[in-house]
C-alpha cells in the first residue's frame, strides 16, 4: 500500500516537449540550466537539441520520471516567460492533433507564425543598431576612408535603426560588424510599443430585412449557426452587424473566407465598417506582416480578424464570434501536410471558448446541412435577394442529338446573341481547368501524355506549350506527331483558350474576356480585368472556377455552362453535390440588380433527376435527396471516412505498403477498402495507392485509425514510402 510520502505531489523534473518533426509522440527535457520544470509552463516555447540539430518546440507537460533518465538532455533555452498560446487554442491543438491523426507538434507550430517557430521573440522585441557616442561627428572625421561605414553611422543618428528597417537598407553584414567593432556603434534590444488599441467607431450599418434581422437576433448565443442565404440576399450586412454587436461590447470577432474571397474590395468593406480595427491574414504577406498581425490580434488591438483557412489559428483573447464564409469552400480543408478543415476548427473552436460560430453559404455542404436538419445547429433562412433582385431562371439544353459549333449548340447561340444584342454580358462557364485540351495525331492517335503522370498534358495555345495540370511538367509542344511524323496534330477536347478562339469565330465584332488562372497570373490581373468587366459595357466573359465565388456581375443576364459533364461522371461520391454548389454558384453571379438572369446549360444527359430536382425545386429538396441518398448507401454524412495515401518510387511498393497496413487490423465495426492504385497512380514520376476506411461510428473509426498510425510508423519499409492520413476528406482521390 502506498505510504503517505507518496501521496504528496512529487516536483516535477523533466519537460514534456513537442517537437515539429512528424514522429507522432513527444521528447523529455531537462529544464535549461538554471531553471526550474515549472518555470517552463505549458504553452512556451524551448529551445532544444535534437540530433545534431537545434529545434524550437513546445511545453506541453512536465514529468517525475522518465524511461531515460540518464540520456535526457537539457533544453537550451526557454524563449517565452508566459505561454503563448491561450489554454483553449493549445486544446484545440491537441484535439486537432489526435482529432487528424496528425504530430502535436506540428499542429503547435502550424498554429504561429513561421517567425516565432523558428524562436523570435513573441511580444514585440527587437534589436536596434545604435550609435555609441553622444556626439558622432567625431567619429564621422575618422572615417574619411570608409564611407559606407561613414554613412551608415550618419544614418543611425539620431534614433538608430532596427533590424528591421536595417535590412531594407543596401549596407553589407561587414560595414555593419566593422562600425561595431570599431566601437562606434553597438546592438541595443529594442522594445517596440504595444500595439495601442484604436478607438471604437462604426460605419453606417444598412436598414435590414426582417429576415435579416432575425437571422441577427439570433446568434446571440453560443453554438453554431448555419447562415442559409440565396446568393445576392445580403449574408454579408448580417455577418457585418454581428460582429459589430460583439465589438462593441470589446470583443473580438474571426471572419474566415475562402482563399479567392479576400479581395481588396472585401477588406475594404470591412474597413469602412471597423474603421483602423481590422488586420488581414491572407497568403500573400510577408513573415514579418504576419507576425505583426499575430501581435495585433494577440494584444486585443486589432476587433477584427479577416483571413483565409490558417487564420483559424489567429489568437483573441477575448473572443466574441467566429464567421465562416461560404463555408462549402474546398479551400478550408488543407489538401496537404496537416490535412485539416478550417471550418470544422472554427465550429470546435467556438465549442470550447464558448461563442457563436456563424457559417454562412447559399450551397451548404451536405454535412452542414444535415446538422441544422437534425438541429445540432440552428438554422437562419434569407430567402430573399435584397435590392429585389430576381432568381436566375434555369434551362437545360441536352445537346445529345445536336451538331455543336465550337462546342456551342445553335440553340444556346442564339441565345448568346439575343442577350448581347440587349447590350448585356453573358459568362460563358467552362467546369474546370482541368478538363482542357489535349495535343493528337489525326494519323496515328498519339498523344500528348505526361511523362511522369498517368495523366495528359494539356496544350496551351497561346504560349504553344504542353503543360501538366498535376505536376507542372512543361515542353515545347512538337510541330510533328514524335511518333509517325505527321504534321496533323490537333487540339481534342475543350479548353478555356481553345472556347476563346472558337467564340472569335462565333462572334467575331463582339469584346471577349477570359479569366482563368493562366490568363491572372501577374499581379492585380484579376483585379484589372474585373474592373474592365464591371464597367458595363456589352460583351463575353469566359471563365472558370475562378468565376463562380464571390464576385458581382450586375450586367451578366446570361451564364452558359458549356459543358457540365466533364465533371460529373466522377467515381467519386461528391460529383453531384458539388455540381449542385457550383451551379447555384455560377447561377448566383447573374442578374444581381434589376435584370433578370438566365443560367442556360449544355449537358448530353438533360434527363438527369439530379439536375432536374435542382433546377425545378431547388437547392434545399437536392441536398434532402442526396442525403436520402448517401443514407441508403452508408456514405457521409452517415458513416466517417478516412483515407491512408501512400506513394512510391517503385510500383507496387505503396501498395505493399497498405496491404501490410491492412492485413494487421481487427475492428469489427469500421471496415477497410483496398488498398487500391489512387485513381491516377503515376503521378510526377511516385506511384501511389490508397486505402479507405470508414465506419459508422466515429469512436470505432478512430481506434482504426490509431491502429493503423502505429503500424505506419513501425512499418519497417516506411523509408521508401511517404505515407499520409486524411480524416473527412474533401475529394477521395
Ligand atoms: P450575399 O453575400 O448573401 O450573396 P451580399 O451580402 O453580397 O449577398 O448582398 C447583396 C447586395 O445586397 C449587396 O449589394 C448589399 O449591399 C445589398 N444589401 C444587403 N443587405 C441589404 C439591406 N438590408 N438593404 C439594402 N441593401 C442590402
Ligand atoms: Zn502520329
Ligand atoms: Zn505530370
Amino acid at each position: 500500500m502506498a505510504g503517505p510520502t507518496l501521496m504528496l505531489k512529487m516536483k516535477p523534473i523533466y519537460l514534456n516537449v513537442a517537437l515539429a518533426v512528424p514522429l507522432r509522440r513527444t521528447f523529455h527535457y531537462l529544464p535549461p540550466k538554471g531553471q526550474m520544470a515549472e518555470e517552463c509552463q505549458v504553452g512556451c516555447r524551448v529551445k532544444v537539441p535534437f540530433g545534431r540539430q537545434t529545434l524550437v518546440g513546445f511545453v506541453i507537460g512536465h514529468a517525475q520520471e522518465s524511461d531515460f533518465a540518464d540520456k535526457i538532455k537539457p533544453a537550451l533555452e526557454l524563449i517565452d516567460r508566459q505561454a503563448i498560446l491561450s489554454a483553449k487554442m493549445f486544446e484545440l491543438c491537441v484535439w486537432a492533433s489526435e482529432y487528424y491523426h496528425h504530430a502535436l507538434g506540428e499542429v503547435l507550430h502550424g498554429a504561429i507564425p513561421v517567425l516565432l517557430r523558428q524562436g523570435r521573440d513573441s511580444d514585440a522585441r527587437t534589436k536596434k543598431l545604435e550609435s555609441v557616442h553622444d556626439d558622432p561627428e567625431l567619429i564621422i572625421k575618422d572615417l574619411r576612408q570608409a564611407p559606407r561605414q561613414r554613412a551608415l553611422l550618419q544614418a543611425l543618428i539620431p534614433d538608430g535603426l532596427t533590424k528591421e528597417a536595417l535590412s531594407r537598407l543596401d549596407y553589407s553584414a561587414a560595414t555593419i560588424k566593422a562600425l561595431i567593432d570599431r566601437g562606434a556603434a553597438h546592438w541595443q534590444e529594442f522594445r517596440l510599443e504595444a500595439p495601442e488599441k484604436p478607438p471604437q467607431s462604426f460605419g453606417t450599418p444598412l436598414n435590414l430585412s426582417d429576415e435579416q434581422s432575425q437571422a441577427l437576433a439570433a446568434i446571440d448565443h453560443s453554438g453554431t449557426h448555419l447562415l442559409f442565404g440565396i446568393t445576392g440576399s445580403g449574408k454579408t450586412e448580417v455577418y457585418l452587424q454581428a460582429i459589430e454587436k460583439v465589438v462593441r461590447i470589446g470583443k473580438q470577432a474571426l471572419m474566415l473566407v475562402p482563399e479567392i474571397g479576400l479581395t481588396p474590395q472585401t477588406i475594404a468593406r470591412f474597413e469602412q465598417r471597423f474603421p483602423g480595427q481590422v488586420i488581414a491574414m491572407h497568403s500573400a504577406m510577408t513573415n514579418l506582416e504576419r507576425l505583426g498581425a499575430w501581435r495585433r490580434a494577440h494584444s486585443g488591438s486589432a476587433a477584427v480578424i479577416v483571413g483565409t483557412r490558417s487564420a483559424i489559428y489567429s489568437p483573441m483573447p477575448n473572443p466574441g464570434l467566429i464567421v465562416v464564409d461560404e463555408e462549402h469552400d474546398a479551400s478550408f480543408k488543407q489538401q496537404e501536410g496537416f490535412r485539416y478543415s478550417a471550418r470544422d476548427l472554427a465550429v470546435k473552436r467556438g465549442q470550447l471558448e464558448r461563442i457563436p460560430v456563424l457559417l454562412g453559404s447559399a450551397t451548404p455542404s451536405l454535412e452542414t446541412f444535415a446538422n441544422a436538419k437534425s438541429g445540432r445547429y440552428k438554422r437562419l433562412n434569407l430567402t430573399r435577394r435584397a435590392n429585389d433582385a430576381s432568381f436566375a431562371k434555369y434551362k437545360i439544353i441536352g445537346t445529345e442529338h445536336q451538331q455543336l459549333d465550337e462546342g456551342f449548340s445553335p440553340q444556346l447561340v442564339k441565345m448568346m446573341r439575343q442577350h448581347l444584342s440587349e447590350g448585356n454580358q453573358v459568362l460563358v462557364f467552362l467546369n474546370r481547368r482541368g478538363f482542357a485540351p489535349v495535343l493528337h495525331c489525326r494519323q496515328c492517335r498519339w498523344l500528348s501524355n505526361c511523362p511522369r503522370c498517368d495523366g495528359r498534358m494539356t496544350f496551351h495555345l497561346t504560349t504553344k506549350m504542353l503543360v501538366c495540370h498535376h505536376c507542372d511538367s512543361q515542353q515545347r509542344s512538337p510541330k510533328s506527331c514524335p511518333d509517325c511524323g505527321s504534321n496533323e496534330l490537333v487540339p481534342l477536347g475543350l479548353g478555356t483558350q481553345r472556347l476563346e478562339s472558337g467564340l472569335q469565330k462565333i462572334f467575331p465584332d463582339e469584346k471577349i474576356v477570359r479569366i482563368d488562372r493562366d490568363s491572372t497570373r501577374k499581379k492585380n490581373e484579376l483585379e484589372n480585368k474585373l474592373e474592365e468587366v464591371g464597367k458595363g459595357q456589352r460583351g463575353i466573359l469566359l471563365g472558370t472556377q475562378l468565376l463562380a465565388k464571390g464576385h458581382h456581375f450586375p450586367d451578366v443576364t446570361l451564364v452558359a455552362v458549356v459543358d457540365l459533364d466533364s465533371g460529373l461522371f466522377s467515381s467519386d461520391f461528391h460529383a453531384v453535390e458539388r455540381m449542385g454548389q457550383l451551379l447555384l454558384q455560377v447561377g448566383g453571379r447573374a442578374g444581381r440588380e434589376k435584370k433578370s438572369g438566365v443560367v442556360a446549360i449544355q449537358t448530353l444527359y438533360p434527363e438527369q433527376p439530379m439536375l432536374k430536382l435542382l433546377v425545378e425545386k431547388g437547392y434545399e429538396a437536392f441536398c434532402d435527396e442526396l442525403l436520402v441518398d448517401r443514407q441508403t448507401s452508408e456514405l457521409p454524412p452517415y458513416n466517417y471516412q478516412a483515407i491512408v495515401r501512400a506513394e512510391a518510387a517503385q510500383a507496387g511498393t505503396a501498395l505493399n505498403f497498405l496491404e501490410s497496413l491492412s492485413r494487421t487490423s481487427q475492428f469489427p465495426h469500421a471496415e477497410l477498402l483496398g488498398p487500391i492504385p489512387a485513381p491516377m497512380e503515376k503521378r510526377a514520376g511516385k506511384f501511389r495507392a490508397q486505402l479507405l476506411a470508414s465506419s459508422s461510428s466515429r469512436g470505432q473509426l478512430h481506434q482504426l485509425l490509431k491502429h493503423i498510425v502505429n503500424e505506419a510508423e513501425q512499418s519497417i519499409g516506411k523509408q521508401q514510402v511517404r505515407w499520409s492520413i486524411d480524416v473527412d476528406p474533401y475529394d477521395l482521390f
